[in-house]
């Protein structure tokens, strides 16, 4: 039988009252210098392993900790700095690759796998050079942290195939040139930490390869399987023992690859990746550890502990030793369900969050060690909790109108709809407009925690709001917009704000989760069926209506994104989910048309994060995130005009998915590619209105009337006049109404050179 041990992949690192966010900002600002920033970071780090320790964990990882973000921690380490930052060191040098500084633009950020994290994209060159920086080697720095405290630990490092994979060509790379060309000389770097992390005393390293649960090439398993025969070739006493471990869904054809390398251990995720299970013995695991992941580092969800042992157990034959943990690092979830004292009883007793989960897997380890009886009165605890279907969950009327409605009837045909909405035009050739948000201003964000303190009531809030909306909306009329947005000023978060008004959502007060750098979230919970008990727009939208005689735009969140960015129930199929979400939004639309409102735009930014990693897992993805957009949308009248609105460039895997939603008009990101998407999509055979974004919203760079005018030329060039909307790339929430406001009196001029050449 095999020996049982238990750990965890990684743990939440921003602390319990979000400590890393204010010891870095306070570091930015100059309020703390690096010692203060310093001092704290270790106070989290030390805080993080005496807890694992305490609730009986075997292994503690190290070096799950970061100032900014894990791969731009592994990019400094082995010396992968562009040229741009040469001139800086330190602290300096690593928060200006984060953030950027005066000239120098930061690394590109961008989505870690399908998750809400943001990672930094390092930039490599055919002349890069990896070299270790001897002064700060973090991950022996940290290893000898924790050892000082008494705590060994098993440092986590990312592998070097995933840096390579995650990484892009630096600008004015030769085009031939792809990151993987330099895995040798990468190996030879991680080969040296190896050897810097046995001389400290680490048993074992964590390598994670997490691209595994991706399609990968033959050519880059053949780099997976090169990398590791070399470091496992490595004598034992130059290296610790090795895991290699991979998460977010199954590895497939990488496991017999991996199986074979002399490395002493595997980690699975077996939540995502439960289909790995039945190649187990094929792949040869039979002398090494196998990391099981049986406890979800993905969901908020408390494990379904009998199902984990029973799992666990049936591996126990396969494998030389069996270390129980968790899918993939903690990192993603909230830190601790005892910080809650808001969710509703039902709800909790059916929730863990990451040390919760610790307690989860040291509950499995203890019972594979000592026998199920040993554990029995948690394991009964746990059932109860999961089987007693709560209160709420279940609304046989949301149910009912579902199933009556079934995939619901299709518009009318869009160009019978588009002809119809240039026959009642109310809006000039090329409509200029906005994505919804306008900047958040220190009153409106003072209104909103004034509400929630209880030193305003709410018609004083809303009278607060309504003045905002007044602004806005003068404004726009002012600059010259044609189809006009409310602002949005009543919301915090464009997901959070319908999350609080639908039934079936819960939010947390603490439940803080990193997004990139000092950026947390906190993603509602959505536990049951959801429905729509009030309207939820209609009352600001219909205020802004009242104060012009422009068309004003109704703002919905689409049913992928409200999904995306929360945690989602478990018990049934996503796409059971987002139709109930689609169904609110119905009944939204509805009421919306009811009170005059004549366009109404659907976001889906998160449309494309979703995409499953495997491209076998995508169409039927695809089909429930397209009939879900439909769902929400095809109750409109065809003279109502549906807007969408995605934020992102990289459209190609995606155009037909966009043309199937029936939108009549979608926005996108464009600026910062110069508009070749429109050609993209042109190309692609979309055929329906569409917005290119002129500007890059990112930026406090006010564009030009010339710039703007130049972008619309080029989407112009692809695109009929009759369907090409005007407007920037995305919300404006983020920006000040310094910039705000000439960047938009620009597009609208620009928008008047364009028109007044266009013949006819
Ligand atoms: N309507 C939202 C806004 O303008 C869209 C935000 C987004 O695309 N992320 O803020
Ligand atoms: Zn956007």
């Amino acid at each position: 039988m095999a020996a049982v041990r238990t750990t965890v992949l990684g743990y939440p690192r921003i602390g319990a009252h979000r400590e890393l966010k204010r010891a870095t900002e306070a570091f930015w600002s100059g309020r703390t210098d690096a010692a203060g920033l310093e001092a704290a970071a270790a106070r989290i780090r030390r805080d993080t392993w005496e807890t694992l320790r305490d609730a009986g964990l075997d292994d503690i990882p190290s070096n799950t900790f970061s100032l900014y973000d894990h791969v731009l921690d592994q990019a400094v380490l082995v010396g992968a700095v562009p040229e741009r930052f040469a001139g800086l060191d330190g602290l300096e040098r690593y928060f200006a690759m984060a953030r950027g500084a005066a000239e120098t633009p930061p690394l590109e950020m961008t989505k870690w796998f399908d998750t809400n994290y943001h990672y930094l994209v390092p930039e490599l060159a055919p002349d890069t050079v990896f070299q270790l920086d001897r002064r700060q080697l973090k991950p022996v720095k940290e290893f000898r942290e924790a050892a000082a405290a008494g705590i060994q630990t098993r440092p986590v490092l990312l592998g070097p195939l995933s840096f390579l994979l995650l990484a892009k060509p630096a600008a004015g790379a030769p085009k031939e040139f792809r990151p993987l060309d330099l895995l040798p000389r990468l190996v030879e770097v991680y080969a040296e930490l190896l050897g810097e992390l046995a001389a400290a005393g680490a048993a074992w390293v964590q390598l994670e390869e997490p691209v595994l649960a991706a399609d990968r090439t033959p050519e880059e398993l053949a780099a997976l399987r090169t990398a590791y025969d070399h470091l496992g070739a490595l004598a034992l006493d130059r290296r610790p023992k090795l895991v290699v471990t991979a998460y977010f869904g199954p590895i497939g054809e990488a496991l017999p690859v991996l199986g074979r390398t002399p490395i002493e251990g595997i980690g699975l995720d077996l939540v995502a990746g439960a289909a790995d299970i039945d190649q187990l013995v094929r792949a040869g695991l039979a002398h090494k550890a196998l990391f099981a992941g049986l406890v979800d580092g993905r969901n908020v969800w408390r494990t379904d502990l009998p199902r984990a042992l029973a799992t666990a157990a049936s591996l126990l034959g396969s494998v030389r030793e069996l270390v129980v943990g968790t899918s993939c690092s903690l990192l993603h979830v909230p830190l601790d369900l005892d910080l809650e004292e808001n969710l509703p009883a039902s709800l909790r007793g059916r929730l863990a969050f990451a040390r919760q989960k610790v307690d989860e897997v040291v509950l499995i380890g203890r019972a594979l060690r000592d026998g199920r009886d040993s554990v029995a009165r948690e394991l009964t605890e746990a059932d109860a909790a999961l089987t007693t279907r709560a209160p709420g969950v279940v609304d046989a009327r949301v149910r009912a109108r579902l199933a009556a409605l079934g995939d619901g009837t299709p518009r009318g045909d869009y160009e019978a709809r588009a002809a119809l909405h240039r026959g009642s035009a109310d809006v000039p050739l090329l409509p200029t407009t906005t994505i919804g948000s306008f900047p958040q201003t220190k009153e409106i964000r003072t209104a909103r925690a004034d509400l929630r303190a209880g030193r305003i009531d709410e018609p004083a809030y809303t009278a607060r709001m309504r003045t905002e909306i007044d602004k806005v909306i003068a404004l726009q009329e002012d600059i010259g917009l044609d189809v006009l947005v409310h602002g949005e000023p009543e919301r915090n978060d464009m997901v959070q704000y319908f999350a609080e008004r639908l039934a079936g959502y819960a939010s947390t007060d603490h439940g803080w989760v990193q997004s990139y750098g000092s950026r947390y979230v906190r993603p509602p919970i959505l536990y049951g069926d959801v429905s729509r008990p009030v309207p939820m727009t209609v009352e600001w939208t219909t205020y802004a209506q009242s104060r012009t005689t422009r068309p004003v735009k109704g703002m919905l969140t689409g049913p992928v994104t409200m999904l995306a960015w929360s945690f989602v129930r478990a018990d049934q199929p996503l796409a059971e989910t987002a139709r109930q979400v689609a169904l609110a939004l119905r009944d939204e639309i509805r009421d919306l048309e009811a009170a005059g409102i004549r366009y109404v735009q659907v976001d889906e930014p998160a449309l494309r994060e979703l995409l499953p990693l495997r491209a076998a897992d995508q169409p039927a993805y695809i089909r429930w995130a397209v009939a879900a957009f439909r769902l929400a949308t095809s109750g409109a009248a065809d003279s109502t005009q549906i807007h969408s609105h995605m934020c992102y460039s990289e459209f190609g895997d995606i155009v037909d998915t966009i043309d199937a939603l029936d939108a009549d008009v979608t926005s996108v990101e464009a600026a910062r590619s110069r508009m070749e998407l429109v050609g993209d999509l042109a190309r692609a055979g979309y055929h329906r209105g569409i917005g290119p974004g002129v500007y890059d919203i990112h930026s406090p760079r006010v564009p030009s009337v010339a710039e703007i005018e130049e972008a619309l030329r080029l989407a112009l060039a692809a695109v009929e006049p009759s369907r090409l909307w005007v407007n920037p790339d995305c919300g404006l929430k983020t920006r000040g109404y310094a910039e705000v406001e000439p960047a938009l009196r620009n597009l609208v001029e620009a928008t008047r050179r364009v028109r007044a050449s266009l013949p006819g």
